[in-house]
């Protein structure tokens, strides 16, 4: 038996953000709040909000850190107390719209941002219209949302059903002006996400379809959005391949490869979608021992096994600027034991269909 329930209302094509108006008119939003990437104020994105919904918009928070801070969502909910928001227009990469989404929950429950931390009730929250601007997180049709505490070094998953944005409008164009480092570190978190998806405890038939065409698109398209970034067909495949690992992910949760990913990005500053990547190869194939399945979704992506597909990511990494080593990321050997115990405390170790011992996780880290 298994439930599949994703309630974000998506709206996804080429020059859907021209019709923002059209789509928040279904709601009843006089007073709402955008929290945008320094990039999209600077593209002009954040204008083309204002122009588009006039005196609704109240105010612009902007400034976000790539890891999104409580200070950054304690910015949020000052504008939505000072405004009385009725909702959040969330324009940017993962970190703007998990700020959101933070400052959402923050608000609605009358909590501040530090008390987020050790808070376990997000089934409610303000509504949140995610505009995704690079192809990667899926934070658009996600339950969850990832902040940082700076102070004690560490990235806190926030997870509930009240962190689903109300509706999500995704336009490929939106993704046409990344560089070429946010389309790698980015795009090769799509294939993390759908292969997590593929290793979780939670996964069931349809996440793991979505998955299959998630992984097959990012796969097939990654390198060309990488080297010719005006390619339109390569922007929308990568656009679409996140949404629908996200939605593969918003039912399973994510497992190896972002359990161990957190410790690297809070400690080392490795961005997350390359922190991922760091050890996704290996826990596919792992996770193939345990399932076998995992093979057959390998062929389904287009290679001959768990094994020749985590060469091939591989591969495709080098060839997008990202790094696969140890040294690369300048992380002394000495460190391995460590990360391996940190790795086994994050919450989604526990959804690997793998349940590895901490020298089985270190063995994996001696590999890299
Ligand atoms: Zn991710």
């Amino acid at each position: 038996m298994f439930t599949y329930n994703n309630p974000v209302k998506i709206h996804f094509g080429q020059g859907v953000f021209a019709r923002l108006n059209e789509f928040i008119n279904e709601y009843d939003y006089e007073s709402m709040i955008v929290v945008a990437s320094n990039s999209q104020v600077e593209s002009g994105v954040v204008n083309l909000i204002k122009s588009d919904l006039g005196d609704k918009v109240k105010a612009v928070v902007s400034g976000i850190e790539p890891n999104p801070t409580t200070q950054n969502v304690e910015a949020i909910t000052q504008e939505m107390y000072a405004h009385n928001a009725h909702a959040v227009i969330a324009v940017g990469g993962g970190s703007a719209m998990d700020a959101s989404k933070a400052a959402a929950a923050a608000y609605m429950q009358g909590i501040s941002a530090v008390d987020l931390l050790d808070h376990d009730d997000f089934t409610k929250a303000l509504p949140v219209i995610a505009i995704p601007t690079t192809s990667g997180s899926a934070s658009e049709v996600t339950p969850t949302g990832v902040i940082s505490d700076k102070e004690n070094e560490l990235k806190i998953p926030l997870i509930g059903a009240g962190l689903y944005p109300k509706a999500a409008i995704v336009d490929p164009e939106l993704t046409l002006t990344c560089t070429q480092s946010v389309t790698a570190i980015s795009g090769i978190d799509v294939i993390c996400h759908a292969l997590d998806a593929l290793g979780a405890m939670k996964n069931n038939p349809v996440s793991d379809s979505l998955a299959v065409r998630a992984a097959r698109l990012a796969f097939d398209n990654l390198e060309t959005a990488y080297n010719e970034p005006s390619n339109r067909e390569a922007r929308r495949n990568m656009s679409l391949g996140s949404m629908l690992a996200g939605l593969a992910f918003s039912q399973t949760g994510t497992s190896g490869s972002h359990a161990m990913s957190y410790y690297l990005t809070s400690h080392y500053d490795v961005p997350h979608g390359e922190a991922c990547a760091f050890s996704l190869d290996e826990w596919f194939v792992i996770n193939s021992k345990v399932n076998p399945e995992l093979n057959q979704h390998a062929m389904d992506i287009g290679f001959d096994s768990a094994e020749t597909l985590g060469q091939a990511f591989n591969d495709l990494k080098k060839k997008v600027g990202l790094r696969s080593t140890l040294a690369e990321l300048e992380i002394e050997r000495s460190d391995i034991d460590k990360i391996a115990e940190e790795s086994l405390k994050s919450a989604n170790m526990k959804n690997n269909i793998a349940q590895l011992e901490k020298p089985e996780v270190a063995g994996l880290l001696k590999r890299k």
